[in-house]
């Protein structure tokens, strides 16, 4: 029997999936894996269902994105960002931002080029780096406020590195990085040539007095930022699998080969029914921004009274909850206590650690109030394990 290839040995199956698959055998209330359990806006799926009936929607799109997609895409982003993107040159659209930040990777890496990843991090990156023949250099976002040290962070460039990944709002750490702080990365990316990654899909969830800034908005940042994104989580359509990469035109010339080449394309008649919810109104976002600052009030609410202590986030959707007052050896025990005895799934918080750190579970609220509720009285019982 021949052996599968060597790449795959340093990788571990996504424990965020696992986490999923694990909740739903013990019937526990799933906080683990990151998405919503409410419908998507109406309108979007009026749209689906007229195009469901147009044949014309049924076969591939453009191969880097359908056209009327890609024009709204753009007015979309030059709006949010106030940067003029142009459909035919900056986009690639891609099935999520999973396919994103993997074309991003394999677009500007060469085999044994090095990619910076802050830790904690979102599993994905470090994958999408070995996958792309690139190594990882890791340099950390230390608990409980997630800062970086830029002499560590300069430290890193200097060994030479292709390009940084930055995700923002962060996952899992509900970061939002301050218009200074992405400022020292880009002048480190300036200073040593490096490429910026970032991966900002929860864009539209921040939580005052924070506010999101864009990259690729700073002077003189375009060229060299890299954005990946998707649709997932602004418009609660997880499932879609619609994503994109946004970059100058030389990178995207490069992004649109990775991409044919992966996947050809992403779902036509998705794109199609999309272009809806690129067009709604600013007020819609604000609505988005509300809605996720409120569940976060919820959420937070019953988290205060459990007993644990946690980083508030500042934005996106998840809670990094420190575990170790119920005194288990590793926060691999405490997931599974919290699926069997309390009754709601986290994910083991080391699994986004590069440094050993393993006393976090990460919670999401993306939920309805009622699974809320439902998921905040199961954490109240926390109370009488805490020691
Ligand atoms: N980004 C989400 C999370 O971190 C969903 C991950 C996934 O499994 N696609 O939970």
């Amino acid at each position: 029997m021949p052996s599968i290839s060597s790449r795959l040995s340093t990788l571990s199956e996504s424990v965020i999936r696992n986490t999923t698959r694990t909740a739903n055998q013990y019937g526990a209330i799933n906080l683990a894996q990151g998405f919503p359990d409410f419908a998507p806006p109406a309108l979007l799926l009026d749209a689906l269902e007229r195009v469901a009936h147009q044949p014309a929607f049924h076969q591939y799109a453009v191969t880097w994105g359908s056209q009327r997609f890609r024009d709204a895409l753009a007015r979309k982003i030059t709006r949010c960002a106030g940067v003029p993107i142009d459909p035919d040159e900056h986009l690639v659209v891609t099935c999520g931002g999973t396919e994103a930040m993997m074309v991003a990777m394999m677009t500007v890496c060469s085999p044994g080029d090095k990619v910076i990843i802050f830790s904690p991090y979102y599993e994905n990156y470090y994958a999408d780096t070995v996958l792309s023949g690139a190594e990882a250099i890791w340099v950390p976002l230390r608990p409980p406020d997630f800062a970086f040290d830029p002499v560590e962070l300069e430290r890193a460039f200097a060994q030479g590195a292709k390009a940084i990944v930055l995700c923002n709002p962060g996952n899992p750490t509900g970061k939002v990085f301050t218009r200074a702080e992405l400022m020292v990365i880009l002048a480190l990316a300036e200073k040593y040539d490096a490429f910026i990654i970032t991966d900002e899909p929860y864009e539209h969830m921040v939580h005052a007095p924070h506010e999101h800034c864009y990259m690729h908005a700073l002077p003189g940042a375009f060229e060299r930022t890299i954005v990946t994104n998707s649709l997932s989580k602004t418009y609660s359509i997880t499932g879609w699998r619609i994503g994109y990469v946004q970059a100058s035109p030389e990178v995207i010339r490069g992004a649109r080969k990775v991409h044919d080449y992966l996947t050809i394309g992403a779902a036509a008649p998705l794109q199609e029914a999309a272009v809806t919810a690129l067009e709604f109104p600013d007020e819609y976002y604000e609505g988005v921004r509300r809605f996720y600052t409120q569940q976060r009030e919820l959420f937070l609410g019953y988290l205060k009274q459990s007993g644990l202590s946690y980083t508030e986030p500042q934005g996106a959707y998840y809670v990094m909850v420190d575990v170790s007052p119920l005194g288990f050896a590793t926060d691999g025990e405490a997931s599974d206590f919290f699926i069997k005895t309390i009754g709601v799934a986290g994910v083991a918080g080391s699994s986004f650690f590069r440094e050993p750190v393993n006393n976090y579970l990460r919670l999401h609220f993306a939920k309805k109030d009622e699974t809320l509720h439902a998921a905040g009285e199961r954490l109240l019982k926390l109370r009488e394990y805490v020691k």
